[in-house]
């Protein structure tokens, strides 16, 4: 447990939270300020801050507990779609530094947008710089 972690204290249960799902490795709750009804998050209840901090083991687990969550929000909330999403660094708006997936129900019409919403400017890349980052991933 990491001091001062927020989603650390709703793990120990020293600060209340709407818990939807748990397993010795992974807990889920309501979201407290949700983009819509059913907004969940997912954790680890080890604290790690960062995707690259989980072992594989732990991604393993909590992409599990995604899988089995998704739908059952989905259906909870009578909803049509679930964006499913992580802030991974603070770059990419993550405010809460203990890993989390955000699942976040959607419906027709809701006025929401796509994943592809969320970065700022589009890059024109040549087939080069393409083929370089390709490979530099692979590596
Ligand atoms: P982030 O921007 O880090 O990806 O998202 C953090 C999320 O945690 C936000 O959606 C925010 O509403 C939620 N959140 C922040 N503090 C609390 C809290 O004390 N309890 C719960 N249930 N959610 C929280
Ligand atoms: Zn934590």
């Amino acid at each position: 447990m990491a001091d001062d972690c927020i989603f650390c204290k709703i793990v120990a249960g020293d600060i209340p939270g709407r818990t939807v799902y748990e397993t010795d490795e992974v807990l889920a709750f309501l979201d407290a300020n949700p983009l819509s009804a059913g907004h969940t998050l997912v954790v680890p209840k080890e604290h790690a801050e960062r995707l690259d901090d989980l072992s594989g083991a732990e991604a393993s687990e909590l992409f599990a507990a995604v899988h089995e969550l998704t739908p059952r929000v989905e259906s909870a909330v009578d909803a049509d779609a679930v964006t499913v999403g992580i802030n991974d660094g603070s770059a990419a708006g993550q405010e809460v530094p203990h890993v989390h997936v955000h699942l976040v129900p959607r419906f027709e019409g809701d006025g929401g947008g796509p994943i592809h919403a969320v970065a700022g400017e589009r890059p024109d890349l040549s087939d080069d710089e393409l083929d370089d980052i390709a490979d530099d991933i692979a590596e």
